[in-house]
């Protein structure tokens, strides 16, 4: 029977888990663009295909792919420069003024140009795919390629571009490179170019600073001639549609500026430079962008040379061209191989012959690059194929077929030069449609938010949450079934998703496992929903649904909505110390105050059927008040570890996160290795400290012989690892070897032991011994293993007795044997505490080799975690009323506060929920030397150091339910017992064992904890969801709610595990406990 509800509870919780991955799965395909990103590059000596090198390239010295036709380009990009912005003011109906709007015909400089000198420029409507943020648009106008979030293979540790791209073909080809402007260049080209004048982007508010900076360098640069290339990025506009909007007349006057930018520049260009004046996204009405609008894609594409450029003057309606054009384009007009994986298409007008009278001639020249830039997109096409599986095959063929068409017409084509002109017609528009149907395909595959993805995954969290609220409730509720409740539903979901996948399976239709997932998901919670609706709408009105109290429900409000602020999600770190501590101060108060006001007997515990008054609440006051002061203080404390947003310039990272190796001063790194070695044995100390207050630490029992021996093992190899890894450069040359063995050796030693610690722990996982002991008779060590009205009948009558006679028995015998002389009296210790000290140790032998893979210094943090999880447990259970015989609950403020502190412990181990910011060595810990190619084990190493706080918090949880139990026997010394009472075995503390009196209550309680714990996680990944789907938009969407929502979405998944076995790990206990009662009842009736 009470198997059959843990199993219940265990596979309930796994399918809310399941329903909340589903959820996310579904939203991160509809919201995260993925593409595999390739690390070929191109190069001059390899063309792109077979046949012969076209035009102009043969004989020609240092030529490449094509004789480059410039030598110098100069690309101004303005940031948010929109395709009107470069446009004159017209008026809609002839004869009346024109519309005056500020960003209108301020450029007018582009406008005399292309009057006057028509051959020499040209001014298109430029493309840019979506999301319009600055890196992602900067990603695709140096590689030619689609922007994506996640590039599956790249680099996390920084945002450098590792595919190939316009700049490293520049640098290779020993070209010099000057740069001006958004320091975004910096991380996505770090140390590319020649001279660089580096300005922060960060403060959108700020319109003046970087415009500033790149024109005091702008001209002198310019006039030094030291550069090949010189690119200048200002950000005034964009920042001014951020901070104003485009009508504005701060709009105007940036504008302005620009022009008289673009003016002096053109009055200095030399025949042989190109200007490039470019934008590199639009804005919206209201300034912003990111989204897919058409005001957001469409910028302005300037080009201009003294030289002649084009064959003929320009058209009436600039032409429209995407705008990865540019990346081929310049690549084959500076004589540089075209990025390997770039999908734009050339520019075909720029590759006319110009001076050429023979039109047929220009034909064929634009018909060469075309070629050139065919093969290069069918190269690539054909090398990522090999590689990923996201292109449509059947498209692909096509596409392969079209290629393989407009090559061999394009071959003919040079090799009879008679027919060529005819030829030409259906050439050139071959090769244009071979290489729009690839970005075609590429942009459907790779490039798009799907919003119904984003929505359903959304609205999947959110019915989860839901129904995490709903069952949390019930749960605890008189007349809760296990079963009918919980499995009836599943059955039918499962039933129902089978039915589907077979049906999928029988008509072959490939499927996303996302989707299918997600069916599953949404096909179980219907009937569920519906089934709960029928059993208890009718009961229970919606408004009791909202059991939150007030001040815990604002606390979740606020951390709801501080997930849609960029400068929250940043400032999390600083944020979630301050929530926690109100939550404490309100815990200590409110316990005041009910402290006061309640009668005594309120809090009583009646025990064995008597209604005995117990005394004065466990906690006075004065306790509450020290409890809490010791909490602030270790957060404040916790709050030294703090690294800093590189958002925040002005903040600094605390110097304790870094190894102890990057420490120079011997005296003070010492000092700091004795602090760290410290912490470790405090930690053990206090872990200790704390079984054997509540059992005994001498009974033979593997799990309690390994706490006794195998911790301090473990400390000992920890400390011997940091010893050797903060000093290992200063050993001697003939030890070198064996310091490099060891550091192999000793961090998996630990991890090791720390592993068959824990399966020893789930072996045996009752270290109840039985135990004699040597004493006064009356010493408090008995304790009854029953309590609480009798469950049934039996219990009463045989169990007590038995076990006692029992142990008496058994003990009296083999002791007497060996110390015949001492007064005897057996105890059980530990009962009371079984529960919990199961869970303590395994959070012990977790924490180590977690500790591991953190820097030494972060050991303090965890000690201090270890202490503050203590003390707010302490004042937690503390306003829990023991309500035997149940049910039991665990009140929302602690289940929030335990959530709280998860993630303040996330930052305080020197996290931040940003990629860069991942603590990538961990992933060396024991493997000084790598993996090879092995790299799940990295990874598993690297996102158990990330996620190491909210593992280490879920398994953790059962104990909010378990500390209020233990707190009771607060020392019998304490509870004054008033005469002539019953028996004293009958007054020693139940503790735990009120659990295991009453199975449905306990397991109730552990699945309305999890559901509990599992709600407050849920509403953080939904907030987090919501805010990336309702700002897409948002400048830092990429930057800031993008990689929130990532980390939330993995702590979330680790959390759920932790708790799952967290919960296992209490419920294969109380198995444990069964059978050991059993055995004893049964060795009694032999
Ligand atoms: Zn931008």
């Amino acid at each position: 029977m009470s198997k059959m509800q843990k199993i219940s509870v265990l596979l309930f919780l796994a399918w809310v888990s399941f329903l909340f991955y589903a959820g996310i799965a579904l939203f991160t395909g509809g919201f995260l663009l993925t593409r595999l990103e390739l690390s070929n590059h191109s190069s001059c000596r390899e063309p792109p295909g077979p046949g012969s090198l076209p035009w102009g390239s043969r004989g020609e010295p240092g030529a490449c792919w094509m004789a480059s036709r410039f030598s110098r380009v100069v690309l101004v990009l303005i940031d948010a420069l929109r395709f009107d912005f470069a446009q004159p003011q017209r008026s809609h109906v002839p004869g009346e003024p024109p519309v005056s709007l500020p960003f209108l015909g301020k450029l007018g400089s582009l406008q005399r140009i292309l009057e006057i000198q028509p051959h020499h420029a040209r001014l298109y409507q430029s493309k840019a795919h979506p999301p319009t943020t600055t890196m992602q648009r900067l990603k695709a106008l140096t590689t030619g390629s689609l922007p994506t979030f996640i590039d599956a293979g790249s680099n996390f540790a920084s945002y450098a571009i590792v595919e190939d791209n316009l700049i490293k073909q520049l640098t290779n080809a020993g070209r010099r490179v000057v740069f001006m402007g958004d320091d975004t260049w910096k991380d996505l080209f770090p140390g590319a170019f020649s001279q660089a004048f580096f300005f922060p982007s960060f403060n959108v508010r700020d319109l003046h600073t970087v415009d500033n900076g790149i024109l005091e360098h702008l001209y002198p640069t310019m006039d030094s001639g030291e550069w090949d290339v010189l690119i200048a990025h200002f950000l005034g506009v964009d920042h001014c549609g951020h901070k104003h909007g485009p009508y504005h007349p701060e709009m105007a006057k940036k504008l302005s500026q620009m022009d008289q930018v673009i003016q002096e520049l053109v009055e200095r260009l030399e025949n042989d430079t190109l200007l490039v004046v470019i934008g590199d996204h639009g804005m919206t009405m209201s300034g912003d962008h990111g989204g897919d609008s058409e005001l957001e894609i469409s910028a302005a594409l300037f080009l201009y040379s003294p030289a002649a450029l084009f064959p003929s003057a320009p058209p009436e309606e600039p032409e429209v061209i995407p705008q990865i054009s540019l990346v081929p384009t310049l690549a084959l007009l500076l004589g540089l191989p075209i990025p390997f994986g770039n999908i734009g298409e050339v520019i075909a007008e720029l590759f006319s012959e110009v001076e050429d009278s023979q039109p047929h001639f220009s034909a064929l020249a634009q018909a060469s690059a075309l070629h050139l830039n065919a093969q290069q997109v069918s190269r690539f096409l054909y090398t990522y194929s090999a590689a990923a599986q996201d292109l449509q095959v059947k498209e692909l063929h096509r596409l392969q077929n079209l290629f393989s068409k407009a090559s061999a017409d394009y071959q003919r084509l040079l090799q009879s030069p008679q027919r060529a002109e005819a030829a030409l017609q259906t050439v050139i528009p071959e090769l244009q449609q071979f290489l729009r149907g690839v970005q075609a395909m590429c942009l459907e595959s790779w490039a798009r938010f799907s919003l119904i993805r984003m929505a359903v995954g959304a609205a999947i969290l959110a019915a989860a949450c839901f129904l995490c609220l709903l069952v949390s409730q019930w749960a605890t509720s008189p007349g809760f079934c296990f079963h009918r409740l919980l499995l009836i539903p599943m059955a039918w979901g499962l039933a129902g998703a089978i039915v589907c996948a077979g049906l999928l399976a029988t008509t072959e239709l490939k499927l996303d496992p996302v989707i299918l997932g997600a069916m599953a998901a949404v096909g179980s919670l219907l009937p569920f929903l519906w089934k709960a609706s029928a059993d208890w709408g009718s009961k229970r009105p919606l408004a009791a649904l909202l059991p939150i109290p007030g001040p815990v429900l604002l606390l979740l409000l606020i951390r709801f909505a501080a997930f849609f602020s960029d400068s929250f999600v940043v400032a999390e770190a600083r944020a979630t110390p301050f929530l926690l501590g109100s939550l404490i101060l309100l815990l200590v108060v409110r316990l005041h105050w009910e402290g006061r006001l309640l009668p005594p007997k309120l809090l009583t515990i009646p025990r064995l059927g008597f209604s005995a008054p117990t005394g004065p609440p466990r906690h006075n006051g004065v306790q509450a008040l020290g409890l809490g002061v010791g909490l602030l203080l270790c957060i404040r404390l916790a709050g030294l570890f703090h690294r800093c947003p590189e958002e925040t310039p002005a903040c600094r990272s605390s110097p304790w996160l870094s190894p102890l190796a990057s420490m120079v001063g011997g005296r003070a790194k010492n000092l700091w290795y004795g602090a760290c070695v410290g912490a470790l044995v405090a930690l053990l100390a206090a872990v200790r400290l704390w079984l054997r207050r509540y059992g005994d630490l001498k009974s033979p029992e593997p799990p309690v012989l390994f706490v006794r021996w195998g911790l301090p093992v473990m400390v000992l190899g920890t400390a011997a690892y940091w010893a050797l890894a903060s000093g290992a450069d200063e050993a001697p040359p003939r030890l070198r070897a064996l310091v490099a063995g060891a550091s192999v050796v000793l961090p998996r030693a630990v991890a090791g032991l720390a592993a068959s610690g824990l399966m020893l722990l789930l072996w045996r996982p009752v270290t109840v011994l039985v135990k004699a002991a040597t004493g006064a008779p009356k010493s408090r060590t008995v304790l009854a293993p029953f309590s609480g009205p009798p469950t049934s009948q039996a219990d009463l009558d045989y169990v007590v007795p038995q076990i006692y006679r029992h142990m008496q028995e058994e003990f009296r015998g083999r002791l007497e044997r060996a110390k015949p002389q001492r007064p005897l009296t057996v105890a059980a210790r530990q009962l009371g505490s079984v529960y919990s000290a199961a869970v303590v140790t395994a959070l012990t032998l977790l924490a180590f080799p977690l500790l591991l893979l953190h820097a030494e210094r972060i050991s303090l943090v965890f000690l201090l975690l270890f202490l503050q999880s203590f003390l707010l447990l302490h004042l937690l259970a503390a306003g829990i009323p023991i309500t035997t015989p149940g049910p039991f609950t665990v009140p929302w403020q602690a289940v929030s506060a335990w959530a709280l502190m998860a993630t303040q412990t996330f930052y305080s181990t020197g996290h931040q929920p940003v990629f860069p910011a991942i603590h990538w060595h961990a992933a060396f810990v024991g493997f000084p030397e790598g993996h090879g190619s092995s790299t799940w084990l990295p990874a598993l190493l690297v996102g158990a150091n990330t996620f190491a706080s909210h593992l280490l918090f879920a398994v953790g949880c059962p104990l909010l339910l378990l500390w209020p139990f233990l707190c009771e026997s607060q020392g019998p010394q304490k509870r004054r017992q008033p005469p002539g009472n019953e028996a004293e075995e009958e007054e020693e503390p139940l503790m735990e064992m009120r659990l295991r009196d009453v199975p449905h209550h306990f397991n109730a309680a552990l699945l309305q904890l999890g559901l509990k714990y599992l709600f407050v996680l849920g509403i953080q990944i939904l907030a987090c969801a919501l805010a990336a789907s309702v700002l897409r938009r948002h400048l830092m969407v990429w930057k800031v709610f993008a990689p929130k929502f990532i980390f939330e979405a993995v702590g979330f998944i680790v959390s759920s595990v932790g708790l799952f076995l967290g919960i296992a790990l209490v419920m294969r206990v109380d198995g444990a406990v069964n059978s050991w009662f059993r055995q004893l009842v049964l060795a009694q009736q032999r």
